[in-house]
């Protein structure tokens, strides 16, 4: 019960520190960092920072366990968070975000609280074949398969982490369709568009965002042939519509490396990329992490 009373009492003393700001020393020099708030399917960062190495952390998001790496830099032992929503799922609103870090034998607990806010994104009328919009019977199965499969490849945890900020532009093209439009296919509202479209003629060569390895490359009904890769630390990166592969499952894959061609292939209207990030399972808008550095993606 002292012990318990210890915990709360540290917790409560924290957070009073940590309503003014965002960026505050815990006890044993420990520093932690995060936004206040961030829009809705938008990503943001958490960074702990300490002199002193640490034993064990853990960072709790929208029923996630996330052990982030550690790595050293300036004598520092820094590691590094990638968390966000999904605009499908999220409301706005207070989210708690929970920290554990144990150092020198002792644990330190920080109840955190991050807001997100609303936001309104475009609406597009898109008219596509009637078959694509309601697929055949005969295709359902091969559906549901494979919504299993990426879902699967979407929840992936790697311990150790292989990307950086800012992510590569896998394509020279400009954005022709932004993460969040809400799409009326057809005269029928859809789910948002969670990722972003880019301009590229069939046969452009589709770049890696980050480091990697390539967790599937496959053929699939509604993304065409698809790649996933996986950058470690719960951050993954999809690749749709290829007309080519240049990987295979299982390959490591470096910034910038050419993994495919750009096509049309599964449900496009024409030839294009479409990207999407996973970030510990919530498919977050990419475009941040192209513009952004670590420390901007913390306040
Ligand atoms: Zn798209």
């Amino acid at each position: 019960m002292k012990r318990l009373a210890a915990v709360l009492f540290t917790c409560l003393v924290i957070t009073a520190i940590s309503q003014a700001e965002s960026r505050t020393d815990g006890p044993k020099g420990i520093v932690l960092a995060h936004p206040e708030e961030a829009g809705m399917g938008q990503p943001f960062l958490v960074r702990l920072t300490s002199a002193r190495a640490f034993d064990r952390l853990s960072v709790h998001w929208m029923g996630r366990v996330v052990v982030p790496s550690v790595a050293q830099w300036n004598q520092r032992h820094v590691a590094i968070a990638m968390l966000g929503t999904d605009v499908l799922t999220i409301k706005s609103g207070p989210q708690p975000l929970l920290i554990r870090a144990w150092s020198g034998g002792k644990e330190t607990v920080w109840h955190r609280s991050v807001t997100i806010v609303a936001r309104s994104y475009p609406r597009q009328e898109l008219t596509l074949p009637s078959k694509m919009v309601n697929p055949p019977g005969a295709e359902l199965a091969r559906i549901k398969a494979e919504r299993i499969r990426t879902q699967t490849a979407k929840n992936t945890w790697s311990d150790q982490r292989f990307w950086q900020l800012p992510f590569h532009q896998p394509v020279g093209g400009k954005i022709t369709s932004t993460y969040g439009l809400q799409r009326i296919l057809n005269g029928k509202p859809k789910d948002p568009h969670r990722g972003l479209d880019f301009r590229a003629p069939p046969g452009t060569a589709v770049e890696a965002v980050a480091d990697g390895r390539v967790i599937l490359a496959e053929s699939h009904y509604y993304a065409g042939n698809a790649i996933y890769i996986d950058h470690g630390n719960g951050v993954i990166s999809l690749y749709f519509h290829l007309s080519e592969f240049e990987v295979f499952q299982g390959d490591s894959v470096k910034r910038g490396q050419i993994i495919g061609r750009a096509g049309c292939t599964g449900r496009a209207t024409g030839p294009h990329l479409h990207l999407s990030i996973s970030a510990q399972g919530q498919l977050v808008d990419p475009a941040p992490l192209f513009e952004q550095t670590t420390d901007q993606l913390i306040r």
